[in-house]
């Protein structure tokens, strides 16, 4: 937890320890890109597929009827699809599950599972973890490992908190829970080690970044001025050039979707273009977040 003495100063007012301490709560440490991938191969490939379903209208403690259709889609609709090209194409991606989520829809996690993928943790509820009193956060974290456990019969090893946030206490809890891997934070394009207060944790963590999420080009709010304003050739550009760059470096093309956002008709080929585009190159390893933390783990 943050002990900052002078808080309630303003930040222009506080000492250098203060504002060191806040930073360094937790922070990138050693870069965990290794010389080669498995197989000799020059570049990963880590697809993710953030479940939230119905979850996006009852965190808020939302009452749309509509907004929970919209949800339900992700499962009847989204989950098949991404699931038949995934097949296709003979690719494992990791699906990051809300607990609230993989009650309402059991089967769809038992068939992610039975498909070789991966699920990961993301919250109870959605809810934001990074605001919640600790005993909260922990509380909804271990309910949700145990529930995802019930259901698919393998503990999850990693987690992708809801908020893509920390609250002060959110590593102490991933540390406690023995977690391999996190798939949250934004320090770097490349996995790395996460330091807390200066210290190795020995938590790989795989980075996001809003600028590979389908959700930030596509959401759209009917009351607000909210809309989409790329179009999905415009996306695939995006991911695709992200995805030649690590290529270039060696690193990981890590990519956040959403089965509710991705999922539909008009774009699901973004996803297939982007598939085909990575499997047309050589020595590129698709694997779930899991096998590459486990991978760059090794490394520590
Ligand atoms: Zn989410």
């Amino acid at each position: 937890m943050t002990n900052d003495a002078a808080s309630n100063e303003e930040p222009w007012r506080w000492p250098e320890a203060q504002w060191r301490r806040r930073v360094n709560q937790v922070r990138a440490g050693r870069s965990l890109r290794p010389a080669s991938w498995p197989g000799g191969a020059r570049c990963a490939v880590a697809l993710s597929f953030d479940s939230d379903h119905d979850t996006n209208e009852l965190r808020d403690g939302g009452r749309s009827i509509g907004r929970m259709s919209w949800g339900q889609y992700g499962s009847r609709v989204g989950v098949p699809r991404i699931l038949q090209l995934l097949r296709r194409s003979r690719i494992p991606a990791t699906f990051f599950v809300p607990a609230v989520s993989a009650l309402l829809y059991p089967d769809e996690q038992r068939g992610v599972i039975a498909e070789g993928h991966e699920i990961g943790l993301h919250g109870w509820i959605h809810e934001l973890n990074s605001i919640l009193p600790e005993s909260d956060e922990r509380e909804l974290h271990l309910r949700a490992s145990d529930t995802l456990t019930e259901i698919t019969g393998i503990r999850p090893v990693g987690m992708r908190t809801p908020s893509w946030d920390f609250s002060p206490a959110t590593l102490s809890i991933q540390r406690e829970m023995g977690l391999l891997y996190d798939s949250s934070l934004m320090a770097d394009d490349d996995p790395y080690e996460i330091n807390q207060d200066g210290v190795p944790t020995g938590i790989v963590e795989l980075p996001v970044e809003w600028i590979r999420d389908d959700a930030v080009y596509f959401n759209m709010n009917r009351f607000q001025a909210l809309r989409p304003y790329t179009a999905p050739t415009s996306v695939l550009d995006i991911f695709r050039r992200e995805f030649d760059q690590a290529y270039q470096d060696g690193g990981l093309f890590l990519l956040t979707m959403h089965p509710h956002v991705i999922g539909y008709r008009s774009r699901m080929f973004i996803l297939e273009e982007l598939i085909r585009h990575m499997q047309a190159q050589t020595g590129v390893w698709f694997a779930t977040h899991r096998d590459v933390a486990l991978h760059v783990k090794a490394l520590i």
